[in-house]
């Protein structure tokens, strides 16, 4: 288990439940992204429209799913949620579709990784609200247009650039969540530990933020972890000491860098004498999918200031180089 990983673990379902803020006033941070989305909810609200579909883009972890739940919640529709991996075949797609009422909003996390064949059917769907099917074969086959009740679709990606361009264009709603700063952080760190009932100050809400990588799926986690210390090794509180002890005992260092990431840039720098180096050297010297490296690691070194996209490949950047000098301590 990773405790740094941005994806959801197993076993964390109620947990995240629990902490999941319903309406945009709740939601912390992403000023802009709510701003908007609350303007097309609300007119479309006034108007007795459904809303435009929506596509949500931006690493894992950064409340995707949590805002699609807010706008179901804000619309007054009901919600009904799948991923791109789970809806396997077409006729899988078609029988999710037809169930779906007036106003009605189908969530699909993961939308890069819908079959081609499946993600044609969406095509009619999302323009048309109409299913296209096929009846019988050869000379014999007609086409059956059957009519859908309007819906909304919000799709999720952390792959934005996967995504083919009919789908895309197929969106009239198009928001990238990033990153959250280290302020917005310690908001939402504050936030839970007042769900979970747990005192922290503010060196404690200080120390989480900056080691939870922007990601408030994390932050969550971290506090979990750092109120069985608290309580074990202190009187509840989670205090800025000991916060610091055990963030350092699990291992996370003041970045929030990851085994992986820490191991990248030593091998960047240390065996490619800082870059540039192509991903795929680059993933096969580190033993790891290119695909993780790309979605989940890269973005967070990049945003950090420790990586750099070149067109001749990844470069360490001056702060990467001065981690690994026998003067500095990532702890
Ligand atoms: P994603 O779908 O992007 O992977 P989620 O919506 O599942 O992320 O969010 C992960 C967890 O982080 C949820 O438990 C949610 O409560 C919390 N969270 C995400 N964004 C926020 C926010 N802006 N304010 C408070 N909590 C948040």
């Amino acid at each position: 288990m990773n405790i740094l990983s941005p994806r959801r673990l197993q076993g964390e379902e109620s947990f995240e439940k629990s902490l999941r803020p319903r309406s945009f006033s709740e939601f912390i941070g992403q000023r802009k992204v709510v701003s908007n989305l609350r303007v097309f909810v609300y007119a479309a609200k006034e108007r007795g429209e459904s809303l435009d579909h929506v596509l949500l883009h931006g690493p894992a972890g950064l409340g995707k799913t949590t805002l699609a739940m807010i706008i179901a919640n804000e619309m007054g529709g009901r919600l009904r949620i799948s991923s791109g991996p789970a809806i396997e075949r077409p006729g899988d797609l078609a029988s999710i579709l037809s169930s779906l009422e007036e106003g009605d909003i189908l969530f699909i996390d993961e939308i890069h990784r819908l079959h081609p064949s499946v993600e044609e059917v969406l095509y009619a769907a999302m323009e048309d609200f109409a299913l296209d099917i096929v009846l019988g074969k050869g000379a014999a086959a007609r086409d059956l247009r059957i009519k859908l009740a309007r819906f909304t679709l919000i799709g999720a990606t952390t792959r934005y650039a996967r995504l083919t361009s009919p789908l895309r264009s197929r969106f009239g709603i198009i928001e990238r969540i990033d990153f959250y700063p280290e302020e917005e952080m310690q908001e939402i760190i504050q936030r839970t530990c007042r769900i979970l009932g747990i005192e922290i100050d503010q060196e404690a809400k200080e120390e989480i933020a900056r080691r939870s990588r922007g990601t408030p799926r994390i932050a969550n986690r971290l506090v979990r972890r750092i109120r069985d210390f608290a309580q074990v090794e202190g009187d509840g509180r989670i205090t800025g000491e000991i916060a610091r002890s055990a963030l350092e005992r699990l291992r996370i260092d003041r970045y929030g860098l990851d085994e992986i990431e820490r191991r990248l840039l030593r091998v960047l720098v240390e065996d490619f004498g800082g870059g540039p180096v192509g991903l795929k050297t680059l993933a096969a010297a580190l033993k790891e999918e290119t695909d993780t490296i790309e979605e989940v690691h890269e973005p967070y070194l990049i945003q950090k200031g420790f990586l750099a996209r070149t067109p001749r490949g990844r470069v360490a950047t001056e702060k990467a180089r001065s981690l690994f000098s026998p003067f500095q301590s990532l702890f």
